[in-house]
């Protein structure tokens, strides 16, 4: 044992000093949330350098993510001062495999100035390549291949490894022709993609001893932290390059292994001792970051699941606030319920940039970015556009500015062509000519060059018909809401076709981004408040390094920490995910349960999780069901607090009732079931409002709490509402009303919002 004087290891608990001081051999470090496993990783690489066991060049460290690598990057600093310069192999596994394949690129056919190249020229690339073997890139998008091809980098696999059934996954059976294409085109234009890297290398470890060689001996100590979350290639990467010296260090959680659909595989962790005979295994099971009913309640949640190795977590810290849950009225009820909370936090002196707001999908930011900005409140969104910038967004806009002003040019040029209409740049030089000769705008240009020769018929005729789809929807934004505007206008564009054609996870997150932009829209009454709005959200960038509230995904704030986290849209359908529900399987529920742990574990002194009672879909309230791992949260470590009549108790009982959760699965699906076919967002609101009846029984059987009927009001009985006016009630569906209005004719309402008259 060294002496504790040590500044490296003192403070250091006896297993995480064990884990700093093992510095020969394979070492696995298993435990669970906030334990302290990246702060000893942290601490053995600077011991590791600082007794001269190693130098800085001659350490390989790898970290999940960019942020984590220059934080521990950081720290080592802190420790070891300027060595920690000299530490080129400190990054995340791209960067590393990065400069590694440049120093070996020949061996691959590449030069080692190669390009890595990103999504959207990948896309490009694919796009091509399918249109040069003439196939029908409708039917088989390239975002399907390059998510086919991606699935076979992550594997570890060259288009000569597929097998037959891998092969099938795209266009019948030609997935592995078109891999190889891509793969020889890339080479052709030294190029490479994100799985290129570690592929790459991969292959070339496998096939040049010489390399592996230098490799096994250059590196003496291997390290890796959030190990649970690697994927093959990085896997098999890993294993080629440690075991020369079998000096690996690796520290992980099963419990919080989130990234299996990006092919990440917890059996990595599961079969280390079998990868490296003899290893040494550490537990840590005090944890530091939490307060102890913090843990419990996570503990309790992850309990749950069947899939995992268990452990106990323990901490002396003293008690604490109980975890909170909150549930709400509705979507804007939680943004103001969290940006009060905030404020109070504020109040008494909490730094902002210790708050932190964790979502399960991109889209949920919107209400708390627009709730923010009403109240003035600061806040950051980390990986990933504040919502009113990600790209379809800008485009749905786009087409509201052309709508709304036809001179709006810079919006037309964005969307002349998205989605793809075959009209390229030449013919957008030809309607700048036009309206520069004219003094016109685009818009206009675009219907007067129909009369001239100046482009080939088809693209005039796209031009025309394109200003006629304008003209009709202009008429219509005289009549119809902005919302209801917006989704005729994306379904007759052709836009949501083309996103549901893709059929990926990216394209259904965009989907999803466009529904809540059509529900932000709800609470506007003309196109023109709303583009007001926005046009002030967009100008809210602020200073850059000001204290904020942060808002992110809870992918994202793995092996982070803020003092308080807030947790909304605990829903069925939002969270767990409706997509982890349809796919229907165990490991995906369970996937998802390990999310909401380690959501729950990024807090150090409260954690408020929400949920709301309704949602606004299509325009139309409908009941959310609270999610079941509120459900599951140990009693005694929550205070409870609804809005709500009913009360938490009553649904908490409706679920414990269910021995298996999957029983009641396909039935509570309806209220919050997207369809997806052609059109789906009209086909859905239809669908909704032919069949009211099944969506609000569905709903009132798992969660009559909110949907219980006013007794107050029948049928037949005359009803006052503040907008609609006077109506006799036709139907009562749980806390829905059909009401004939004298005035406005037959509409759906909430029962709170009328009364008796
Ligand atoms: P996660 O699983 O979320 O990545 P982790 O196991 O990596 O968590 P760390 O982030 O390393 O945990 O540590 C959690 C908190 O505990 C940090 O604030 C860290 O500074 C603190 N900590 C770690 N070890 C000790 C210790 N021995 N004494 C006091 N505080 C510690
Ligand atoms: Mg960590």
């Amino acid at each position: 044992q060294a002496p504790s004087s040590d500044p490296l290891i003192d403070g250091l608990n006896d297993p995480q000093r064990e884990a700093v001081l093992t510095t020969e051999g394979p070492v696995l470090m298993l435990a669970g949330a906030g334990t302290g496993k990246t702060a000893a990783l942290t601490r053995r690489l600077a011991h590791l350098v600082h007794s001269r066991l190693a130098w800085p060049s001659e350490i390989l460290c790898v970290t999940f993510t960019n942020k984590a690598a220059r934080e521990m990057r950081e720290r080592v600093g802190h420790l070891i001062g300027p060595a920690v310069e000299g530490m080129p192999w400190l990054g995340t596994f791209h960067a590393v495999a990065a400069k590694m394949l440049r120093r070996h690129a020949e061996l691959v056919g590449l030069q080692s100035n190669f390009t890595i190249i990103d999504t959207d020229d990948q896309l490009r690339l694919l796009k091509q390549l399918i249109q040069a073997e003439g196939l029908d890139e409708k039917r088989w998008p390239a975002r399907q291949l390059a998510g086919c091809i991606d699935r076979w980098k992550n594997r570890g696999l060259n288009p000569q490894d597929l097998d037959a059934g891998e092969n099938e996954s795209y266009a019948n059976g030609k997935g592995q022709k078109f891999y190889k294409l891509y793969q020889d085109r890339l080479k052709a234009v030294n190029a490479c993609d994100f799985g290129d890297l570690l592929l790459h290398m991969l292959n070339i470890l496998r096939t040049h001893r010489d390399v592996l060689e230098q490799y096994q001996n250059r590196f003496k100590y291997v390290m890796v932290d959030e190990y649970q979350d690697t994927n093959q290639v990085q896997y098999l990467w890993l294993r080629l390059i440690a075991q020369g010296r079998q000096n690996i260090c690796v520290v992980g959680d099963d419990d919080q292994s989130i990234y299996s659909w990006r092919g990440a595989e917890v059996a990595n962790i599961l079969r280390f001792e079998k990868d490296f005979p003899g290893a040494k295994v550490i537990k840590l099971e005090q944890n530091y970051r939490s307060t102890p009913q913090i843990l419990a309640a996570a503990s309790g949640l992850i309990d749950e699941n069947t899939q995992r190795l268990g452990k106990t977590l323990w901490t002396e810290r003293h008690a604490g606030d109980k975890v909170q849950v909150v549930g709400v009225w509705d979507g804007p009820e939680e943004a103001r319920r969290v940006g009060d909370e905030i404020e109070r936090l504020e109040r008494q002196g909490a730094p902002l940039d210790q708050i932190a707001i964790l979502v399960r999908a991109q889209y949920q930011t919107r209400e708390f970015e627009d709730r923010f900005i009403s109240i003035g409140m600061k806040y950051r969104i980390v990986g990933g556009f504040r919502f009113y910038e990600r790209a379809e967004i800008r485009d749905a806009l786009a087409y509201l500015r052309v709508i709304a002003q036809p001179a709006d040019d810079l919006a037309f040029e964005r969307i002349y062509n998205a989605p793809k209409r075959g009209l390229g740049a030449k013919a957008l030089e030809a309607l700048h000519r036009l309206a520069r000769n004219r003094g016109i705008p685009l818009s206009n240009a675009a219907i007067e060059i129909a009369d001239t020769d100046e482009l080939p018929a088809r693209a005039r005729n796209t031009f025309l018909a394109l200003m006629r789809d304008f003209a009709r929807w202009r008429d219509l934004s005289a009549t119809e809401g902005p919302a209801d505007l917006l989704r005729t206008v994306l379904d007759e564009c052709g836009y949501t076709d083309a996103l549901q054609a893709e059929k990926t996870a990216e394209a259904n997150g965009r989907l999803e981004n466009l529904v809540e932009l059509a529900r932000a829209m709800e609470e506007y009454d003309s196109l023109g408040d709303f583009l007001e709005h926005v046009s002030l959200v967009m100008d809210n960038e602020n200073a850059a390094e000001e204290e904020k509230v942060t808002i992110m995904t809870m992918h994202g704030a793995k092996g982070l920490e803020f003092d308080n986290v807030f947790l909304p849209g605990w829903e069925e359908g939002v969270f767990p995910s409706q997509r982890s529900l349809d796919e229907g399987g165990l490991a995906s529920l369970e996937e998802e349960r390990r999310l909401a742990y380690v959501a729950i574990t990024r807090a150090k002194k409260k954690c408020t999780i929400l949920h709301a009672a309704n949602r606004r879909i299509y325009g139309q309230w409908t009941s959310s069901i609270p999610s079941r791992f509120i459900a599951e949260l140990p009693e005694e470590h929550v205070d409870s607090e609804t809005t709500l009549s009913g009360g938490a108790s009553l649904w908490r009982a409706q679920w414990s009732e269910h021995a298996d959760p999957f029983a009641d699965v396909a039935r509570m699906q309806p209220s919050r079931i997207v369809t997806r076919g052609p059109g789906w967002q009209r086909a859905a609101a239809k669908e909704y409002d032919a069949s009211p009846k099944r969506v609000v029984e569905s709903t009132r059987s798992a969660a009559s709490f909110a949907a219980k009927p006013r007794s107050d009001i029948a049928v037949g009985a005359r009803v006052f509402h503040e907008k609609f006016g006077y109506g006799a009630v036709m139907a009562q569906e749980g806390n829905k009303l059909e009401i004939e209005f004298e005035q406005a004719g037959n509409k759906r309402v909430l029962d709170s919002f009328v009364k008796p008259a």
